[in-house]
């Protein structure tokens, strides 16, 4: 007899561009785990129906993307204790089948994914500073890796608002280097940008901007010049793998990189809570593109 495969979803709107299904198909194909991965894509109205759909026998669980990583939170029975707690936002959920029932988890593994990928970049973080670009659930998991590495941190938004509440929220940065600029910035505003940036080490964009598009930028291209010349600047959209952002860095002569190396292992976090199995990497970078 065989055995019905189990699933796993990304729920997202839209989830089109999304490199996930490939990478974690090679991941149980290599394992031989009879699994298939699926694209949920969700409007908002249905947000709570899809996760309703979770608490059915053969599910694993799910990856949770734009723009849903925070608003989800509610509707799941409970956070794991890692960074799904510090940050506000879970990106990956995980069914837990009881005696009682099924419970669904979420956690998030963007905060170790991006960790280790700005280590693979040679990031220095420690007594500097993160600028992120963006304010939601992504720019979460930036902080709290910020927090992680000791570092101060400013968000520029286009909504300051929603800046100041991811701050606040999530308790980032040290008091002493925060005094250098202003937290929460308005994404729109070119002298406070430019002032950031000149204090800025690591400069992450958490916006979709650059999703899809080869040549849109989230800041005017102008403003990377503003970076101190070991500035890194990290941008999480991978498709495409070379962004307009990163383009532009190279060409002012900074370090940057594409968000490629952050979905592989912010996925093979996700594979291991999902299987309990080792994430096959080999078989995941392939499935990306990525030369090991
Ligand atoms: P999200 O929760 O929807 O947040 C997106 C943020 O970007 C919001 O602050 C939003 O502002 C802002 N934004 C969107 N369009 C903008 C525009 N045209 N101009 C200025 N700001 C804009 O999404 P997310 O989950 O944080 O994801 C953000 C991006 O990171 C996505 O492209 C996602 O694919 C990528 N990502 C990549 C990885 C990886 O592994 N490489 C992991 C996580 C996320 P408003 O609130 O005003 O709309």
């Amino acid at each position: 007899m065989t055995l019905p495969a189990s699933r796993v979803g990304l729920i997202g709107h839209p989830i089109g561009h999304s490199r996930s299904p490939a990478m974690q198909q090679a991941a149980f194909d290599a394992l031989n785990i009879p699994a298939r991965y699926e694209l949920w894509d969700t409007p908002a109205d249905q947000l709570a129906q899809r996760v309703a759909s979770l608490r059915a026998p053969g599910i694993l669980g799910a990856n949770v993307t734009i723009p849903y990583k925070t608003a989800i939170l509610p509707l799941l029975d409970d956070l794991a204790p890692d960074d799904a707690h510090h940050t506000g936002a879970v990106n990956t959920i995980v069914c837990e089948q009881l005696p009682t029932g099924i419970r669904l988890i979420g956690h998030n593994t963007d905060v170790p994914g991006l960790r280790r990928a700005l280590h693979d970049c040679g990031a220095a973080l420690r007594g500097r500073r993160m600028l992120i670009l963006g304010a939601g659930g992504a720019a979460r998991a930036a902080l709290a890796v910020a927090r992680l590495e000791e570092a101060a941190v400013s968000i520029a938004a286009r909504n300051i608002t929603a800046a100041q509440a991811v701050l606040a929220t999530s308790n980032g940065g040290t008091p002493r280097l925060d005094a250098v600029a202003p937290h929460a910035l308005a994404l729109d505003d070119t002298p406070q940008l430019a002032d950031a940036l000149g204090h800025t080490a690591v400069l992450i964009n958490a916006t979709p901007i650059g999703t899809g598009d080869l040549d849109a930028l989230p800041l005017p291209a102008s403003l990377l010049a503003h970076l101190p010349p070991d500035a890194l600047v990290f941008d999480m959209v991978y498709n495409p793998p070379v962004t307009a952002l990163v383009r532009a860095a190279h060409a002012l002569g900074l370090r940057a990189a594409g968000g490629l190396a952050m979905l592989l292992y912010q996925g093979a976090t996700a594979f291991t809570l999902w299987t309990g199995q080792p994430a096959p990497f080999t078989a995941m970078r392939a499935a990306l593109g990525l030369h090991t």
